[in-house]
């Protein structure tokens, strides 16, 4: 059982509950902010098996993890994706198993994930224009993932969101249609700012970034917004609109630091635990699962050590090379 009689607390008194975990670092998209356009992914052999993701995960739900979302890359490319859900959705203690997807994979698979016990989900769009989706994804289409959109709501997932990254002079004419898109369809929205993590050449990250507070006032136009208090355990702020369901959230690392109330760590898809997205600093699992498998206890220990090394912030400068090398895909969103 969970050992709540000492939870994973930072060097800085946080509680740390929230876990990302990467299920891959590979993808059948290619976005303009996330990757190169010939990336590089890691060898398999490098990449945690799927006992071993498990075996991680259930080390940070014995400390007192209570939700675990799973990211990638593209999690609906790894080929055990559903089974992995079920061993997940089971660890007692666990609360919430929710995944970050591009959809494209989500039509045939959101049944079988439902079923096996995925709470909750995230959809990436940043584009309802087929012919932009395209060149922002360099290799998506736009209708599976609409039709990926739709499956999740049919398979009765509930408070599905959208995520949408939002470059000046790219997309940031469709703030107020995406936002029509999610109230038509009752669905939540979050408008998330680049941040700049690996270098990419497509776009000047300085130049393309919308700071959250000129796209609430792009939206305000069309609906106005309330400002709220609720929090779905993540970086988000949300705003609700008087006549729909549907919650607008920021995700804002460079204009509003959350870091004072950061819960959550990453494990990349080789094992990597990252304690923050804007520092390098890691440690290896990969080697001590694979050095003492059926060892929980050494995973368990070098996780509440690790958490004495966690940064206090991220400090992000879009007018510099990146400080962190890695790309999004490599850690996780
Ligand atoms: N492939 C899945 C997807 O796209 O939803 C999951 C992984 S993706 C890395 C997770 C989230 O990170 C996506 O919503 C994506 O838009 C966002 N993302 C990727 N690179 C980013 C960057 N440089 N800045 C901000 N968000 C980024
Ligand atoms: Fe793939 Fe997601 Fe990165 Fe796009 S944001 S390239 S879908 S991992």
């Amino acid at each position: 059982m969970p050992d709540m009689a000492s939870p994973l607390i930072d060097q800085h008194g946080r509680h740390i509950s929230y876990l990302r975990l990467s299920v891959t670092d590979r993808c059948n998209f290619r976005c303009v902010y996330c990757m190169a356009e010939d990336m590089q992914f890691m060898p398999r052999a490098e990449l945690l098996s799927t006992d071993e993701m498990f075996a991680v995960a259930a080390s940070f739900v014995q400390l007192g993890v209570r939700k675990i979302r799973l990211t990638g890359g593209e999690p609906l490319v790894h080929p055990d994706i559903v089974s992995l859900v079920g061993r997940l959705a089971a660890l007692p203690g666990l609360n919430e198993l929710a995944m970050t997807t591009n959809g494209a994979r989500l039509a045939a698979l959101a049944q079988p994930l439902k079923g096996a016990g995925l709470s909750r989900i995230n959809i990436s769009l940043d584009s309802l224009q087929a012919d932009r989706f395209k060149t922002l994804t360099r290799t998506g289409e736009l209708h599976p993932v609409l039709a990926g959109i739709q499956a999740a709501k049919d398979a009765g997932f509930q408070r599905i969101k959208l995520n949408s990254v939002i470059l000046r002079g790219r997309n940031d004419d469709e703030v107020v249609d995406l936002v029509r898109f999610a109230r038509q369809h009752a669905l939540d929205i979050s408008f998330i700012e680049e941040m700049p993590l690996g270098a990419i050449d497509e776009h000047d990250r300085a130049a393309t970034f919308m700071p959250s507070a000129e796209i609430l006032a792009r939206v305000t136009e069309s609906y106005p917004l309330t400002a709220s208090i609720e929090s779905s355990g993540g970086p988000a702020r949300y705003h609700r609109m008087a006549d729909s369901s549907t919650r607008v959230g920021v995700i804002s690392p460079h204009s509003a630091n959350f870091c004072g109330h950061c819960n959550r760590v990453r494990v990349t898809a080789s094992g990597q635990l990252m304690l923050c997205l804007g520092h390098e600093n890691a440690i290896d699992l990969r080697s001590i699962v694979r050095t003492h498998p059926g060892e929980p206890e050494r995973l368990t220990q070098a996780i509440r050590q690790a958490m004495q090394h966690k940064p206090e912030r991220h400090h992000f400068k879009l007018d510099a090379p990146p400080q962190v090398i890695r790309f999004m895909n490599a850690t996780g969103g």
